[in-house]
């Protein structure tokens, strides 16, 4: 049996037989987690507040040789979102960003992008509950591109010309192409709503959420419309949570 010790945002848990949970959380050194917590609803018991979804902690687990799901020995808070639980549609919208990392991550395997990106984008929303929207947009690009789905936004995937200030076109194969190579096929990107999806690249969530406060509200909602459009085609079923669209 082996003993590991690292961060981790816990993302949804299930009550196991009278008094356990089954926890699952993204972790800093091992990626996506599934383990069992012990005695955790019992009044008194040694995890307290901190197996309560999107709490950040340091956690030590317990490996077993071909069991697929560990231990967890032992927790301590480093942030929780205690304030944040009667706030519903921040509440929706980490169940989406958590449905979403369950649904993107394969088990066991580190991602530091990955990890960092959505801690960001969990501290960005819990700073400002008001930009939650943009916040989720910033997360399902950055998802899309750190697991490899992410189109080039900068060039035609046909012709490979640099896009300029022109309408263009998301392919069913997920590539962007210019409206000449397309033929205007597909769904349409204005240029403001390229120029958000090239925001996201540049940005920390924080900034690009604070920005986007003067955008059009249609070029946000056709953003959430493209990102919900990739998001679906990649796993072959939509979300089982759509917040604020
Ligand atoms: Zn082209």
């Amino acid at each position: 049996m082996a003993i590991f010790e690292t961060e981790a945002l816990v993302l949804r848990t299930y009550n196991l037989a009278e008094a356990d949970k089954i926890v699952v959380c993204l972790s800093r050194s091992a990626g996506l987690i599934r383990g069992v917590a012990k005695g955790c609803r019992k009044l008194r018991n040694r995890f307290g507040a901190s197996l309560e979804p999107f709490t950040l902690i340091n956690l030590t687990y317990y490996e077993k040789e071909n069991k697929e799901l560990v231990s967890f020995s032992q927790t301590e808070i480093l942030r929780s979102r205690f304030n944040l639980s009667g706030n519903a549609s921040i509440l929706t919208g980490f169940s989406y960003m958590g449905d979403l990392l369950i649904d993107f991550s394969p088990p066991h395997q580190a991602n530091d992008n990955l990890y960092r990106m959505a801690l960001a984008c969990f501290e960005a929303a819990s700073e400002s509950p008001p930009d939650l929207e943009s916040v989720l947009r910033y997360f399902e690009v950055w998802l899309l591109k750190i697991e490899g789905f992410l189109p080039d936004l900068r060039a035609c995937a046909n012709c490979h010309r640099v896009f300029s200030e022109e309408t263009i076109y998301l392919g069913n194969d997920l590539s962007l192409r210019c409206a000449e190579c397309s033929g205007s096929r597909g769904t349409a990107v204005s240029k403001r709503l390229h120029a958000q999806l090239r925001a996201t690249e540049k940005l920390p969530p924080a900034k690009f959420a604070e920005e986007a406060r003067e955008v059009a509200s249609e070029t946000k909602k056709q953003m959430a419309e493209l990102t919900f459009q990739m998001i679906g085609r990649v796993l072959e079923r939509m979300p089982r949570i759509r917040p604020n669209v």
